[in-house]
């Protein structure tokens, strides 16, 4: 059965991102677990973003060049292909993520293969499984063809899935207009569904330094390990404990325990390594993790968040997995790039959901309806509004026939509708969900703030790698390669078998 239900997790000291240290410590993991890498084997590291100001929200390259030459130590001549392949954060290039992360020299010297995800064929995966949210999925073909998957996540929290290591990561193996499918409250259901379609032999985190608090901007949290195992299921159940979190309480590891594919009981988990679990809880002892109401979190600020639940209430009370989480992610990152973004932001009104509620908007303060499945009736400024859900079945959205935008399609779309209601005191963003990214581009313009997009080196390197990418599609297209490759595809061993049908 794959992945093993032998499940075993090393947690090891490590207080610096030295590679050769790194090398040792994952190579002494492997030979612990007694695995060896083969035929088609990939890496794949948590690169959702990268560069100076995002230093702490991705794998750092040294651990991923340890984590590459121990593979490359245990290799007993079975190896076909040893690569690293991502998807980065929606709308940006892998490629400028590689980049920022300085990935790309680390590759050259020690000649590994590396994929852009959304570059690749992007295949079908059928689903049997009884609590799936649709019958395919999509994924990189390289994912599907691998033999020996190893994942190397950050050790981080997360604002909507409360923290993101082994499991949450699998979000990077989809290309965006595949990925921003069922992003929304039932998030944690799609995270475990995408479990069908690749599982890890061997999982190593960068817990070196963590990050906590949020996912895209995380604070650095000194935590000095590297933790093994090859079990994500126990793995992620593990890392939970580490930082006082019981991982039953965490939907998406819950659900892909439900399904089969691992134990997150801490009896049933052969737990060894240089540094005991208790000795691990207490580097944790201080970890903040995530999950923040989008309320509570803009309290005392120039921004009042109103949220009512998402259309399907029977699942959750909230949309954990969507808009809300995304404008905290999106506040985050213009922080960051103005200083006086707090103070420059004008006060303003955030709705999410069918929210049954005042809205204390005074005059010239707007009121941004944000996602598809917002829902209000009631007076702005003495002024009836009625904002209907223009919410679409999930069942409608097709991941044969979705469309995706890149960033300039976003712009475009944002610039049309602050136009169309600059002389409005409130308007909506339409989508589900309405992406980081397009919530980055409403802000600065309705709050005068600095653009991440327009930063200096920013555009010269975002340019740069969007032509680049958009050049490499438009050159496969013309050799006649499809975008999307429908139908049964080929399957490496790394393909997850935990029902009785998988053959
Ligand atoms: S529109 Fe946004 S808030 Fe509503 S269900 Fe979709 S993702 Fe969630």
């Amino acid at each position: 059965m794959h992945p093993t239900q032998n499940a075993r997790v090393i947690i090891r000291h490590c207080d610096s991102y030295d590679p050769e240290r790194i090398r040792q410590i994952v190579r002494e993991g492997l030979e612990e677990l007694d695995l060896r890498p083969n035929g088609r084997t990939l890496m794949k590291p948590n690169l959702v973003a990268s560069g100076p100001l995002f230093s702490h929200a991705h794998t750092r390259v040294e651990f991923a060049e340890g984590v590459m030459q121990a593979l490359r130590d245990r290799d007993d001549g079975r190896v076909t292909e040893l690569a690293i392949g991502e998807r980065c954060g929606i709308t940006i290039p892998t490629r400028l993520a590689y980049e920022g992360a300085e990935y790309l020299p680390m590759i050259k010297r020690n000649g590994l293969k590396h994929y852009y995800f959304e570059e690749e064929p992007q295949v079908e995966i059928p689903l049997t499984h009884q609590e799936r949210l649709r019958d395919y999925l999509f994924t990189p073909e390289p994912v599907a063809k691998a033999d020996f998957f190893v994942n190397c996540p950050k050790f981080k929290a997360h604002p909507w899935t409360t923290v993101t290591f082994s499991i949450k990561a699998y979000i990077g193996i989809q290309d965006d207009r595949h990925r921003l499918i069922d992003h929304d409250h039932r998030l944690n259901e799609k995270i475990a569904d995408l479990q069908y379609i690749v599982q890890p032999q061997f999982i190593a985190i960068d817990a070196i330094t963590a990050g906590e608090g949020r996912m895209l901007t995380p604070i650095p949290y000194d935590m000095n390990l590297i933790i093994m195992g090859n079990n994500q299921v126990a793995f992620d159940s593990v890392c939970c404990h580490i930082i006082g979190i019981d991982p039953n309480t965490v939907d998406h590891i819950r659900f892909t325990a439900e399904r089969g594919f691992g134990t997150t009981d801490l009896s049933r988990i052969d737990i060894s390594g240089d540094v005991s679990l208790e000795d691990a809880k207490k580097r944790g002892a201080n970890f903040s993790s995530g999950l923040i109401r989008v309320e509570k979190y803009f309290e005392g600020s120039n921004i009042t968040a109103y949220a009512g639940p998402p259309p399907e209430q029977e699942h959750s009370d909230y949309c954990w997995g969507g808009c809300p989480g995304a404008i905290e992610e999106a506040i985050e990152i213009l922080r960051l790039y103005d200083d006086q973004c707090d103070k420059k932001m004008p006060r303003m009104h955030v709705v999410f959901g069918d929210y049954d509620g005042p809205i204390d908007a005074g005059p010239g303060e707007k009121v941004i309806f944000i996602g598809d499945c917002a829902k209000w009736e009631g007076e702005i400024n003495n002024q009836p509004v009625q904002i209907r859900s223009k919410y679409k079945d999930r069942s409608t959205k097709d991941p044969y026939t979705i469309k995706g935008e890149d960033i300039t399609q976003k712009m475009m779309k944002t610039k049309k509708v602050l136009g169309e209601t600059q002389d409005q005191q409130y308007l909506r963003l339409e989508g589900c969900p309405v992406s980081v990214a397009e919530q980055v581009l409403a802000l600065v313009e309705l709050g005068g703030v600095a653009s991440p997009f327009l930063n200096g080196d920013n555009v010269k390197q975002n340019g740069k790698a969007f032509l680049m990418w958009k050049s490499a599609m438009a050159l496969k297209k013309l050799k006649g390669h499809k975008y999307q490759v429908h139908g049964p595809t080929h399957r490496g061993q790394a393909r997850p078998r935990v029902n009785p049908t998988d053959s």
